[in-house]
């Protein structure tokens, strides 16, 4: 387990984490891409030459979350995501990448708002693990 990737840190508010103060406009990042639903930035610690996140404008913890989320806001920004992405790594010059959301601590989650990592501008060895 990484080090932020902590069950305390699964207990916060979603609200209160960092990510909360990027939808806001508190903590200003470089946008890759932003509408009414998601916003897309790059990782602070990429792990590959292209990692950049894209998070709901919704504060959900986690896909774990899906039970104390307004379901039909849910399926509207997540299903909005999903038919976003595509466009997002258009943005960032690929066409071939990896998703990934990590749930939980013992999966790497660090912070407690759902987020999906689009990994790729290189050869990605599998299993992910
Ligand atoms: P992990 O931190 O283990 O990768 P997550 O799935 O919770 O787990 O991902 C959180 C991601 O947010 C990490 O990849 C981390 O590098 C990134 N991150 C943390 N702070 C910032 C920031 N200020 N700007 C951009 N990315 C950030």
């Amino acid at each position: 387990v990484k080090p932020g990737a902590t069950e305390a840190n699964m207990r916060i508010d979603p609200k209160d984490t960092f990510f909360a103060k990027i939808v806001n406009g508190t903590i200003p990042v470089q946008k890759v891409y932003e509408d009414d639903y998601c916003i897309a930035f790059d990782d602070i610690a990429p792990v590959a030459p292209v990692h950049t996140l894209v998070i709901p404008k919704l504060p959900v913890g986690g896909v774990g979350d899906v039970a104390h989320v307004d379901l039909a806001k849910y399926k509207e920004h997540m299903g909005h995501i999903m038919a976003t992405i595509p466009h997002i790594a258009s943005l960032k010059g690929i066409d071939s990448y990896r998703l990934v959301i990590n749930e939980g601590a013992h999966a790497g989650q660090s912070v407690r708002w759902l987020h999906v990592h689009i990994i790729g501008g290189k050869s990605l060895g599998w299993p992910p693990y």
